[in-house]
């Protein structure tokens, strides 16, 4: 049986807070990825259970391979449609924060947030909740945002009333954000969650296929050319980086999410600690995204608050350098070898 995650009083609170509700928004972080898409579709899909219509409102595109999940299509994208976005925010009664711990991670939708009246709720498994709440729910010890979303639609008695609306996306989420459960994920409460979500005839196999093997071919040929020609290995730190400049990406018809999963790699290298990868963004000149990813107890969190704006868990964190990616070069050395000692 799952362990309570909200105490009474506070699963009250939440009760009246969604009855007494007339437009609910729900939104998540930047650059939403399985679990941050996943448990936003799977909340609202709870909300409709309760009568309700909420928005789905991110900061902007998800990745292709994300696609597939029920209801996507209701999905408002800040970014593109950010008049009615932020008529949809001021005039919310309650907003839910989904998956991030501040609002500067919503990038250009934290101004629109910061200036709502709505109460907020925060469901989230990043440390060092930051946000103004009328309801902070923080568990950095959950595999994912979307787990949480599972307790405590168990715990308010709304899993019977679920479809599998509900039960792709939340799996989706918990796959997504523990590699497919190869790591932040040997709680035996998870495999309970997963055993009930399976009750509810997803197909969990064609689940990892839609994630996992849905790429391009160019996709493969770049993690090829980058694990060639642009990793750099530091053995004597057990640490590694890689940058992917922007001309790269362009070669190599870069899409959102093609560099998914490329960090992880290097840890594939006996010995290794850390992975770095530095990605040139497509667009914006001298911005340069920082994806950071360890094993056992080196803290890449503390790296990426430390040197790279950012933060996150323990084992896979990220930031954003506003700088060249020569500077995001010598940053990222200084960084390795400050924390030598750590990783050693
Ligand atoms: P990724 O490398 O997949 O972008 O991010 C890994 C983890 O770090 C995710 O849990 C993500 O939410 C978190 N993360 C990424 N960027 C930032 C950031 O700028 N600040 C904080 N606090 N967390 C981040």
């Amino acid at each position: 049986m799952l362990k309570n995650i909200l105490s009474p009083g506070e699963c009250d609170t939440l009760s009246s807070l969604i009855d007494s509700s007339d437009n609910i928004v729900v939104c998540c972080h930047v650059n939403p990825d399985g679990d941050a898409l996943g448990s936003c579709l799977g909340w609202a899909e709870f909300l409709r259970s309760r009568g309700k219509e909420p928005q789905i409102i991110i900061p902007d595109q998800y990745p292709d391979f994300l696609q597939w999940m029920p209801k996507t299509e209701m999905v408002i994208r800040y970014d593109k449609h950010k008049v009615e976005a932020d008529e949809l925010i001021s005039c919310a009664d309650l907003v839910f924060c989904l998956d991030f711990n501040q609002l500067s991670r919503t990038d250009a939708m934290a101004a629109s947030l910061t200036d709502s009246h709505a109460p907020k709720v925060m469901f989230d498994h990043h440390l060092g909740p930051d946000i103004d709440c009328v309801l902070c729910v923080s568990r950095p010890e959950m595999s994912s945002t979307s787990e949480m979303v599972f307790r405590i639609v168990w715990q308010m008695d709304g899993f019977k009333m679920m479809t599998s609306r509900f039960a792709a996306p939340i799996y989706c989420g918990m796959m997504t954000d523990t590699g497919g459960f190869t790591y932040n994920s040997n709680s035996s409460e998870t495999f309970f969650i997963i055993s009930q979500l399976l009750t509810k005839g997803i197909n969990k196999d064609k689940i990892y296929r839609n994630v996992y093997n849905n790429y391009s071919e160019s996709r493969l040929r770049l993690i090829g050319y980058v694990l060639y020609k642009r990793l750099v290995v530091m053995p004597e730190q057990h640490a590694s980086f890689f940058v992917l400049t922007r001309q790269d990406l362009c070669r190599f018809n870069f899409v959102k999410g093609d560099a998914e999963g490329l960090v992880n790699m290097p840890l594939q290298i006996k010995g290794m600690k850390l992975s770095i990868s530095l990605r040139e963004d497509t667009e914006k000149n001298n911005t340069i995204w920082v994806s950071l990813r360890s094993v056992d107890s080196f803290p890449c969190n503390k790296m990426a608050e430390m040197y790279f704006n950012g933060g996150g868990h323990l084992n896979a964190s990220g930031g954003r350098l506003l700088c060249s990616i020569d500077e995001a070069v010598e940053i990222t050395r200084d960084a390795i070898l400050n924390f030598e000692s750590t990783l050693k």
